[in-house]
């Protein structure tokens, strides 16, 4: 029987893994790249009259894709811009634009002597996709200093402009934006609050680090580095020439459990209304899993510096990172009885 050839050959250009942290990911039906916020809503709406499956991407830090790719428009927000405004109070107004680097962002503050949002250094992905799973580190999240975002709402074909953060429900790692791309991020404002201090330290190991009491302040750009430096041990910054990195982060988040469901020993924090937040590491690792723990075939697996982060190491598939996904899962659950949930978003594949 000959094998059926499709009308339209994806073109070396619609492949999506290279634009993806994992490299991993079949190809897109259409890519488009939107280098302005007119362009993004257009490619949007264009998807959607013709009826199209549509994909919002940034940097591809936060997502698993299928190996068959996406059978519709991919929007790559690629729109760049940074506006820095100084209020009567001393509190500074920072918007930014979906496109831009978030961590081109984090050192351009920096750089300009504004703390607030250095604990967030060395974070791979765009500024749009910020709110959207309210990205935190280091004892700073997204909805510390977030004000509010220009939307482009899909469900009225509308644009709503100024949507404050308290409407976005942002929690742990999470929002309504989360998996969803009824509404595209445009433009993102954040209150700096003007001095070059940097946020109280409230993570023990970065306190230790800089040589403070937890709630302490240091210089911000002190802080960025000491928190890049954390991260690079631990795989977190993206280095192409290392395959520790070629990750989509933590896979999983770390559970929040009654108190009385946590395993005796376990290292735990307060989570609200008796709950505690129990570190997934600490659970992947008392299951039994090693750092470099290989999935299936070898070519993805535990990351050498980090459990919590599955690798690609070169060649692999989607199909092996979920299938090393599903194994790391379901050890944690038979050994401790508690459900991991993935952080990043599934795009046509599931755990
Ligand atoms: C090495 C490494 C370290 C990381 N460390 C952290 C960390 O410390 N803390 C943390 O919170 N995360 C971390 N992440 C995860 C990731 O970097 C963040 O979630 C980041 O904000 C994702 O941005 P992105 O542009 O790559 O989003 P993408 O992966 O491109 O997209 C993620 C989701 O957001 C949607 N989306 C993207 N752009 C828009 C938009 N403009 N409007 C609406 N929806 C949109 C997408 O459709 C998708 O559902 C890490 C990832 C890696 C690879």
């Amino acid at each position: 029987m000959p094998v059926p050839v499709p009308d339209v050959l994806p073109s070396p250009t619609q492949q999506l893994a290279p634009l993806t942290t994992l490299r991993l990911g079949g190809p897109a039906q259409r890519l488009v790249e939107a280098t302005s916020a007119d362009a993004v809503v257009q490619a949007v709406r264009d998807a959607d009259a013709a009826g199209e499956p549509l994909l919002l991407l940034g940097g591809g830090s936060n997502v698993v894709i299928s190996d068959d790719g996406w059978p519709g428009t991919v929007v790559h927000v690629a729109h760049t811009g940074r506006v820095v405004e100084r209020q009567p109070d001393g509190t500074v107004l920072l918007t930014v634009e979906a496109g831009a680097d978030w961590d081109e962002v984090v050192a351009a503050t920096v750089a300009d002597g504004l703390g607030g949002l250095e604990c967030l250094s060395g974070i791979p992905g765009r500024t749009g996709a910020t709110p959207v799973q309210n990205v935190g580190a280091y004892g700073v999240e997204v909805a510390d200093l977030l004000v509010d975002v220009d939307l482009y709402d899909r469900r009225t074909g509308a644009m709503r402009l100024h949507v404050p953060a308290a409407e976005l429900g942002l929690a742990y790692r999470t929002s309504v934006l989360k998996g969803r791309d009824d509404a595209v991020v445009l433009r993102v404002r954040f209150a700096l609050p003007g001095t070059g201090a940097s946020a109280p330290v409230r993570y023990p190991e970065l306190a230790r680090t800089l040589g403070v009491e937890t709630g302490g302040q240091v210089p911000a750009a002190v802080a960025r580095e000491a928190v890049l430096d954390l991260r690079r041990r631990k795989g977190m910054v993206l280095d192409a020439g290392d395959h520790d990195t070629w990750s989509a982060g933590s896979f999983f988040t770390n559970p929040v459990l009654p108190e009385t469901d946590a395993p005796p020993d376990a290292p735990r924090f307060p989570a609200g209304l008796g709950g505690v937040k129990v570190p997934a590491a600490w659970l992947i690792e008392q299951a039994g899993f090693r750092r470099g723990h290989p999935g299936p075939g070898g070519r993805v697996a535990l990351s050498a510096k980090h459990v919590l982060a599955l690798t690609n190491r070169g060649g692999g598939t989607t199909a092996e990172l979920l299938a090393l996904a599903r194994e790391v899962r379901d050890g944690v659950s038979s050994r401790w009885g508690v459900a991991l949930s993935p952080e990043p978003v599934l795009v046509g594949c599931a755990v």
